[in-house]
């Protein structure tokens, strides 16, 4: 049964938040999507998640966070910077506090638009370093957010514990398999649907998919 509530996902067009979009609108009432834009390499990414949204009949608020660039030069958002991730380092798409800042921005959207959940794609399993994906500090946020705005936020994260495979599982059993698999965009290099191939992220996705479609029963 759906909640009779309204959730904002954090949405960027790619395959985890689409997959959470799917996951909200199976149990909300109302959904509404915040996309940021901090100048990502490939606006092709912001086009994506436009389009995924109006495909879907949902609004879709765009935020400018371009200071983000401006306080951090990294590889997502910089050509002359190359994505790659040495053992034991932070990948060069590192943005230090990025997630707080887009939960933070998410939360002001939704208490303005009476909306008590927000629904993030982060995730711990494929965890690559990110402090600011981690569970525990979801959970520490949440309650900042609470008591910084005196509401009562819900910050959902269907894929925290998901791999990759898990993660192309949910999106089949939401019915949006075909649908994730190809309009999403997750490749670094601006390919949508099944990607460049050989980028960090598409290597993931990849990897997960055929993972899944290993023991898809269909
Ligand atoms: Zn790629």
């Amino acid at each position: 049964m759906r909640h009779q509530e309204k959730a904002v996902v954090v949405f960027s067009g790619g395959q985890d938040s689409t997959t959470c979009l799917f996951w909200a609108l199976q149990r909300f009432a109302e959904v509404e999507t915040v996309t940021f834009n901090y100048g990502q390499r490939h606006a092709l990414e912001l086009e994506c998640a436009a389009a995924i949204a109006k495909e879907l009949g949902v609004k879709q608020h765009v935020l400018d966070m371009g200071l983000l660039n401006q306080l951090a030069p990294n590889a997502l958002t910089r050509s002359d910077i190359e994505i790659e991730a040495k053992d034991g380092e932070l990948p060069t798409t590192f943005v230090d506090g990025r997630n707080l800042l887009f939960l933070s921005f998410a939360a002001i959207l939704a208490k303005g638009i009476g909306a008590r959940h927000i629904v993030t794609g982060v995730c711990e399993t494929d965890f690559s370093g990110y402090p600011d994906c981690r569970d525990i500090f979801v959970k520490s946020l949440n309650v900042t957010l609470n008591l910084s705005m005196d509401y009562e936020f819900v910050i959902d994260t269907p894929l925290m514990w998901l791999d990759k495979a898990q993660t192309w599982q949910l999106a089949d059993e939401l019915g949006a398999f075909e649908f994730v698999r190809h309009k999403t965009l997750t490749c670094y290099n601006g390919v949508i649907a099944d990607g460049c191939g050989h980028c960090p992220a598409c290597e993931l996705r990849h990897r997960g998919l055929q993972q899944y479609l290993a023991r898809r029963v269909v």
